[in-house]
């Protein structure tokens, strides 16, 4: 196994020995069935590890991203996915940040002991795809209610969350002076909806991912479930993405890590021709390359982890952030497969799993043009190209 970055060790060490007991058979059988993996999450939550972002005033650790992403890059390098549960981490930053008093006070000490699940978040449409500000779901104001119609694609874990936040428009886009006004954040009771307008539908993929299509139909809601101000929205969901793609970073950084302490052990010891293949520079090579690449982008995503926990700006290295451990961890996950021949692909192995799943981060939470298209605008100064 190769040398560990210390930072959390005992955070690191307490995430171990948890992951110790979810062996890659557990990851297997729900992988196979594509069903939710559900005394992981709560032996994470029993734990405190998915509130650790929560101030302790709320009943969370309030201990900050630097903690989150050990946790979940522990998961990850364990061979585990923390996909289950990373939103509870995270999703209710958008209520800490933006929520009444009231509603911070009903629903984040629940959110931190994990009685009350909020593991959704409802973006992405069909028909608007990233253009998020061309998204359709409306919710008409009738008195004292939302009437919520549209449609929601890839909203993971909706059946196993109690709460969702999401994002719709309130006023119609050529009703704004700017494309991003007339969107609004509702917090939505899953509890209350299903069945009542809101209708799930399971997609399967080529991961054990618990995603879902949502369909709206005349779903009413409370209007004490907006989060701030109407119309304010975008902004809101904006400012909650840098600790995402930070978390999902660590994700990537655990997942190249484990593929190269699979490879490496693997190429140790396997023979062929009368040596272990790890003596052949060819095979040796890559997982060095692996090593370097994971390392530097581990650089990245701590400095992007350290700004964000001092308040400040950190747009950028979170987005870079994301884009290097997305591509290293994709890399790695190539080498690794390789590294293992044949082997790699057996199910018992857990590389094809892992592999299947790192593939993912180079699309979702955000594509990787989208965040070129970022460094090269926001930070280059070159022209927008949409
Ligand atoms: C398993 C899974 C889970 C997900 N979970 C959630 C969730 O919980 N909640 C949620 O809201 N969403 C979720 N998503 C959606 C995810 O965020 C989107 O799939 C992702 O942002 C890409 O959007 P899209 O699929 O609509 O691709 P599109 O926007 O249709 O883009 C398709 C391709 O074209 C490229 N492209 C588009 N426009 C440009 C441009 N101007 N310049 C260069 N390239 C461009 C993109 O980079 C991409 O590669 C999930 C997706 C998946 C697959």
């Amino acid at each position: 196994m190769v040398e560990r970055d210390e930072s959390f060790p005992e955070i690191r060490d307490s995430v171990r020995r948890l992951c110790a007991d979810f062996q890659g058979t557990y990851w297997q059988a729900h992988d196979r069935c594509r069903t939710y993996p559900t005394e992981f999450v709560q032996r994470l939550t029993d734990h405190g590890f998915l509130s650790v972002l929560i101030p302790e005033e709320f009943g969370g650790s309030g201990l900050g991203l630097g903690a989150a992403t050990a946790i979940l890059e522990e998961v990850h390098r364990s061979g585990g996915n923390g996909a289950a549960c990373h939103a509870q981490m995270y999703v209710m930053g958008t209520v800490l940040r933006h929520g009444s008093e009231a509603q911070k006070r009903t629903y984040l000490p629940r959110v931190a002991s994990g009685s009350l699940r909020l593991h959704a978040f409802g973006v992405t449409e069909p028909a608007s795809g990233t253009d998020t500000t061309r998204l359709r779901t409306f919710a008409r104001r009738e008195g004292d209610r939302y009437v919520i119609n549209g449609q929601k694609i890839w909203i993971s874990r909706a059946e196993h969350s109690d709460l969702m936040v999401l994002l719709v428009r309130t006023t119609a886009r050529d009703s704004v002076t700017k494309p991003t006004q007339g969107l609004s954040v509702l917090l939505i009771d899953m509890r209350e909806a299903i069945g009542r307008g809101l209708t799930i539908r399971p997609i399967r993929t080529m991961l054990n991912h618990g995603t879902t299509e949502l369909f709206f139909d005349n779903l009413e809601v409370p209007v004490d479930c907006l989060v701030g101000e109407e119309g304010e929205g975008f902004k809101y969901i904006l400012d909650g993405m840098n600790a995402e793609r930070i978390l999902i970073a660590s994700e990537c950084i655990g997942d190249g890590r484990f593929f190269i302490d699979r490879a490496t052990a693997y190429a140790k010891d396997r023979e062929v021709f009368g040596r272990p293949i790890g003596q052949n520079q060819g095979v040796q090579f890559p997982i060095a390359r692996a090593y370097a690449q994971i390392s530097a982008a581990a650089g990245v995503v701590a400095r992007a982890a350290e700004l964000f926990d001092a308040d400040r700006p950190c747009g950028t290295e979170a987005n870079m952030g994301k884009l290097l451990a997305s591509e290293a961890s994709w890399f790695a996950a190539d080498v690794c497969l390789q590294t293992h021949g044949g082997f790699g692909f057996a199910e018992e192995y857990d590389i094809e799993r892992k592999f299947r799943e790192t593939r993912l981060y180079q699309v979702a939470p955000i594509s990787t043009n989208l965040i070129l298209s970022h460094i090269a605008t926001h930070v280059l100064g070159l022209p927008k190209s949409y």
